[in-house]
């Protein structure tokens, strides 16, 4: 398959957790977040994750509930049980024939990853010519509000050429998504359900 040409970017990934855990995981912070919310004087402790004099414990109030917002998400995913891939590679080109050509070449692998049971995110046919219609930029920033809904990403042919690719695989990294460029790996990972083996 040629968008199966080069080696998977990298092994990072979060752990496959199973709802219970997620669960458990949402009300040790949730009493940890009470403690905080508790009246009376703070000490002066600063939070480990933004660096606010107002902590009781490691993490302030504020950050505490970042992190439970990103838990009940995804608990929500968890429950669903599909895992949704999000397709990153060239769109833009110098001519409309060019991009049509890239949103082919997307909506194909689009097609195999539905076959094999995944849920496809695919950027190329979400906003397919509306070129101008909000920046560049603008689009972008969509794209990565996107990525981060998603269980992992996917690098399709010409992706090192693409800065909106270039851009998705750097945030994928960053939120702990796995990346692939395989198609063979992308399978092992949704049947295993676990790590794909390091190489
Ligand atoms: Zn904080």
């Amino acid at each position: 398959m040629d968008e199966c040409n080069g080696v998977m970017v990298t092994k990072t990934q979060e752990p496959d957790v199973t709802p219970d855990a997620i669960r458990h995981r949402i009300r040790v912070l949730e009493d940890l977040r009470s403690y905080e919310d508790q009246p009376g004087v703070h000490t002066k402790r600063t939070c480990f994750a933004c660096g606010a004099a107002q902590a009781r414990g490691e993490r302030c109030s504020a950050c505490l509930s970042h992190e439970l917002q990103h838990l009940r998400r995804k608990l929500a995913r968890a429950l669903v049980n599909k895992k949704v891939i999000y397709l990153a590679g060239p769109y833009r080109a110098d001519t409309a024939w060019q991009v049509h050509q890239n949103i082919q070449r997307a909506e194909r692998v689009a097609a195999r990853m539905l076959t094999n049971g995944l849920v496809p995110l695919c950027p190329h046919k979400n906003t397919a010519y509306m070129d101008g219609v909000v920046s560049d930029d603008t689009i972008i920033d969509g794209c990565l509000a996107l990525v981060t809904r998603c269980d992992a990403l996917f690098l399709m042919e010409g992706w090192q050429e693409s800065e909106g690719a270039l851009k998705e695989k750097e945030h994928a990294e960053k939120h702990g998504l796995p990346v692939f460029q395989h198609a063979h790996e992308v399978d092992q990972w949704l049947h295993n359900g676990a790590a794909v083996a390091a190489a």
